[in-house]
């Protein structure tokens, strides 16, 4: 891809390019919504998640837009297990529920420390419990809420990608170093991880955005995780725009999901899904569209490789060379 050599990307240039955020309650989880997956015991279950309104991340990825749905200030103590609750009485029963907060659930001021124990006693019935953190963020709080909570917790770490300079480029402020130790930590402490993988990050072509996802897999389980997802990057956030109209990011291919994902699932060490939020918007072939969703969705519940979709757009998949 081209290079720009002045650019600088750092918070402030990634801060600069945001549009406006979503007006949002505190009082209220922005979303809520039940997705079936398969879990580690084998079967396909039904899982909740709640997408927490809460204070915005203090980290600035050159990717994210999770910012959208965030608040600038600290909610209330009290206003995260209410929307907690609230969210349970909407949904129908499960075993297994995901707290997605937009950012870090251990960042004391995006969920208040206090709140740990009403939040445990409300999912006392729930069989797994997983949340998000920046893997710099991980350390003794994470042990506290374990021993608060009754379900097994889980925690999901973004690695994003291996490939170092990329991962700087990303302003994650993390290495994978970090990556690694975090998952050490949380292991050696029985609390199970997995690791978002990004498809595709700026300044990369797609061969080499399907060549790194798969060495973030492969990084990611020998680092001890259970469970990868992979997500192909997109953009939305104002920054990505900037640099796609510099010719230095593109969104990825279906096709290198379907890739990167049969690539995960053959190495048989671990759960690996692909997101499959919006996947219209990586396909311009309406023949074979709902045919690829539908080969991948199947092959995240059943974690076996699906017969390859025949369409006329597997030859004019771009060749790579960009
Ligand atoms: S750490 Fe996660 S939530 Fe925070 S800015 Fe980065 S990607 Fe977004
Ligand atoms: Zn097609």
């Amino acid at each position: 891809m081209n290079e720009d050599s002045d650019l600088i990307i750092n918070d402030s240039f990634i801060v600069s390019m945001r549009g406006k955020k979503n007006p949002v309650n505190p009082n209220l989880p922005y979303g809520w919504q039940i997705e079936k997956e398969h879990t580690r015991s084998g079967k396909v279950e039904d899982t909740g998640i709640i997408f927490l309104t809460n204070r915005e991340c203090p980290f600035h990825c050159l990717m994210c837009d999770l910012w959208k749905n965030t608040t600038d200030e600290t909610v209330e103590p009290g206003s995260i297990p209410k929307q907690i609750k609230w969210a349970l009485k909407k949904m129908p029963t499960v075993r297994h529920l995901k707290l997605y907060n937009s950012g870090s659930f251990f960042d004391v001021r995006a969920i208040p420390e206090e709140d740990y124990e009403d939040i445990a006693s409300l999912l006392e019935n729930l069989e797994t419990v997983i949340v998000e953190c920046h893997p710099r963020l991980i350390n003794e709080k994470c042990l506290k809420f374990r021993d608060l909570l009754k379900p097994d917790l889980e925690i999901a770490l973004g690695l994003e990608t291996v490939n170092r300079n990329i991962l700087r480029t990303l302003n994650k402020q993390m290495t994978i170093d970090d990556f690694r130790n975090s998952v050490r930590f949380l292991t050696e402490n029985g609390i199970r991880t997995r690791a978002f993988i990004l498809l595709r990050p700026p300044l990369l072509s797609e061969s080499e955005g399907i060549h790194w996802a798969e060495q973030s897999i492969d990084f990611a389980f020998n680092a001890g995780v259970e469970c990868c997802t992979v997500i192909p990057v997109r953009a939305g956030n104002g920054a990505m725009e900037f640099l796609s109209e510099k010719g230095q990011f593109s969104i990825p291919e279906i096709h290198s999901l379907e890739t990167v994902l049969e690539y995960g699932i053959r190495l048989n060490v671990g759960r690996v899904f692909a997101d499959t939020w919006d996947l219209g918007l990586f396909s311009n072939c309406d023949s074979c569209l709902e045919r690829r969703t539908n080969r991948i969705i199947e092959m995240n519940l059943n974690q076996k490789i699906v017969a390859p979709v025949e369409c006329e757009c597997n030859k004019e998949r771009r060749t790579y060379t960009e």
